[in-house]
C-alpha cells in the first residue's frame, strides 16, 4: 500500500464518519420537529374531537386558556356543532421555544328532523316544572364541567348499544311544528332492556331522573370528555364508580321526552358538543 492509498483510506473513513454523524443528527431535529406539536388523531371539523400530541412537559393553551397534557404527551380539544373560526394551540417547552398549531374546524350540513305527536307539556312545560328543569341543567353542567387526568378519551370509543340509528347529531329539531334547539345527541332504537355498555373507560359523574331525558347517566373519560346517556329504563352502577370500557352501565328505555325505547348517548368536551357517530364509527352489523 503506498502513503497516497493510506491518505485515501483515512479520508473516506473520516468522511464516513462525519456523514454519520450530519444524519444521526438530522434524524434527531427531524424526530424533535415532528413530534413537537402535531394532531396525533382525529380532524378539525363541526362536532369533532382532535387529540394533540406534543412533548410530555410542554406547557399547552388553546386561545390563551390552559389544556391538560397527559403523562404520554396526548391533548384533546373538541369543536362544537357551530364553530367555525379558526383556534390556536400553543406549545411552550421547558427550553423556552414553542410551537403553534391551528386548528380550523370544516363546517357540515346538518338535516332537519320533525317530531309530531308530543305531548304539548313536553314541547313546552308547565311552568311548575321550570324550576325542576333549571336545577337539572345545573347538575348536569357540573357533572360536564369535571376535570379529571383519566384517559379513556384516548381510547377507540365503541357503541354502548347497537340497533338502528334513528335520530343523528346536528339535526335541526321542529318540535310539533315548533322550532327547538338543534340534536347533539345520536339516537339508537332497542328493545327496552337492552344493555347500555361504557364506550371508553371512566368515572360516574351523575345518575338521576331528569324531567326532559328521564333516567340520564354521565360518565367522565378524562380531560373534559364526558358520555351522557339518556331515556334509560335503569342504571346499573352509582356515582363514583369507575367502569371499563364494555362494563354495562344501564339498559335501554324510555323515560322523560321520548317517543320509544330509544337510547340518547352524546359527548361534551366540557360544555362544547361532540359528534358521538365521529368517534365510534360506523354501527356494527347485529
Ligand atoms: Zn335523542
Amino acid at each position: 500500500m503506498t502513503i497516497s492509498h493510506i491518505f485515501i483510506a483515512r479520508f473516506t473513513s473520516t468522511n464516513c464518519f462525519v456523514l454519520i454523524l450530519a444524519f444521526m443528527t438530522m434524524m434527531v431535529l427531524a424526530s424533535r420537529t415532528a413530534t413537537a406539536l402535531e394532531i396525533f388523531s382525529g380532524h378539525a371539523t363541526q362536532g369533532g374531537m382532535v387529540i394533540i400530541k406534543t412533548d410530555p412537559l410542554a406547557h399547552l393553551t388553546i386561545d390563551g386558556q390552559t389544556l391538560a397534557v397527559a403523562k404520554n404527551g396526548l391533548a384533546v380539544i373538541g369543536f362544537h356543532r357551530d364553530d367555525i373560526a379558526p383556534v390556536d394551540v400553543v406549545a411552550q417547552y421547558p427550553d423556552g421555544r414553542h410551537d403553534t398549531l391551528t386548528l380550523t374546524p370544516t363546517p357540515r350540513e346538518f338535516e332537519e328532523q320533525r317530531i309530531d305527536g308530543l305531548p304539548q307539556n313536553m314541547v313546552t312545560p308547565p311552568q311548575d316544572v321550570l324550576d325542576r328543569i333549571a336545577r337539572d341543567r345545573e347538575e348536569v353542567s357540573q357533572a360536564r364541567a369535571i376535570t379529571s387526568d383519566l384517559n379513556g378519551w384516548q381510547q377507540d370509543f365503541i357503541w354502548p348499544s347497537h340497533g338502528i340509528i334513528t335520530g343523528i347529531y346536528g339535526s335541526r329539531r321542529i318540535l310539533n311544528g315548533q322550532p327547538r334547539a338543534p340534536h347533539y345527541g345520536i339516537d339508537i332504537a332497542a328493545a327496552i332492556g337492552t344493555p347500555v355498555k361504557a364506550p371508553a373507560d371512566g368515572v360516574i359523574t351523575m345518575v338521576d331522573d331528569l324531567y326532559f331525558t328521564g333516567i340520564t347517566i354521565i360518565m367522565d373519560h378524562g380531560h373534559g370528555i364526558s358520555s351522557t346517556f339518556l331515556h334509560l329504563d335503569k342504571a346499573n352502577i352509582s356515582v363514583g364508580m369507575a367502569v371499563k370500557q364494555g362494563d354495562i352501565i344501564g339498559e335501554v328505555g324510555s323515560t322523560g321526552r321520548s317517543t320509544g325505547a330509544h337510547l340518547d348517548w352524546r359527548i361534551n368536551w366540557f360544555t362544547k358538543r361532540l359528534d358521538p357517530a365521529l368517534l365510534a364509527g360506523s354501527m356494527p352489523n347485529s
